[in-house]
């Protein structure tokens, strides 16, 4: 899991409960009381302190039964090894660099990965797996993120996050019993959500 934010802290448990053996967390913040309205597992005495490791406490006193790994610093492009070590990836940052990086390590390995982001009003999540199917780079153009409105800048409701990552524990889980069709993208605006069919796009040129 890259990112123990609003994504990865609503997400993580989902997992932990449903007995997912063995979780790496990736995440070089520290709590901020602006987080806690919507990071429901960090607590006000939790503040200043790493998020990745305060997720592996939280996971642990909810399943002590599984293996959790806090890698207490950013995600970058020298994780190949950490992507190709995972039998999936979840991209959950709210970095837009380690999205596309997560595409290219992902499909490099050969493992399956969620992608997700947030704005105020939207958010979505991806799932792409195998080089012959949609990725992320096929639907989205790596832009500069200085560009873009930040959740910081712009606010977001509460429940938000949670509405995202919900779907993709759940696309996650249900792909561990029928695996999904990769290329698979889920867009969530203010009161619905949709899902699409991607298909792999001429002329990307990610596909090895
Ligand atoms: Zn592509």
């Amino acid at each position: 899991m890259i990112g123990a934010g609003g994504l990865g802290a609503t997400l993580l448990p989902s997992l932990a409960a449903a007995g997912i053996g063995s979780i790496t967390i990736v995440d070089g913040d520290r709590v901020e009381q602006s987080n806690l309205g919507r990071q429901n597992i960090f607590r006000e005495r939790d503040i200043g302190r790493q998020k990745a490791l305060v997720a592996k406490e939280f996971l642990h006193d909810l399943n002590p039964h599984i293996s959790v790994t806090a890698v207490e610093r950013a995600f970058n492009a020298g994780d190949a090894g950490l992507v190709a070590a995972a039998d999936i990836v979840c991209e959950g940052s709210d970095s837009l660099a380690n999205k596309f990086l997560v595409n290219d390590l992902a499909l490099r390995a050969n493992r399956p990965a969620f992608i997700a982001a947030l704005g105020k009003d939207q958010g979505h999540a991806m799932f792409i797996h195998q080089s012959d199917s949609a990725c992320y780079r096929c639907v989205f153009d790596e832009i500069d993120a200085s560009v873009l409105p930040t959740c910081a800048g712009e606010g977001i409701l509460s429940t938000f996050p949670a509405v995202v990552s919900a779907s993709v524990a759940h696309a996650l889980v249900s792909h561990l019993l029928t695996p999904l069709d990769a290329g698979t993208l889920w867009v969530f605006e203010k009161n619905h959500c949709r899902n699409i069919q991607i298909k792999k796009r001429k002329g990307c040129d990610r596909h090895p």
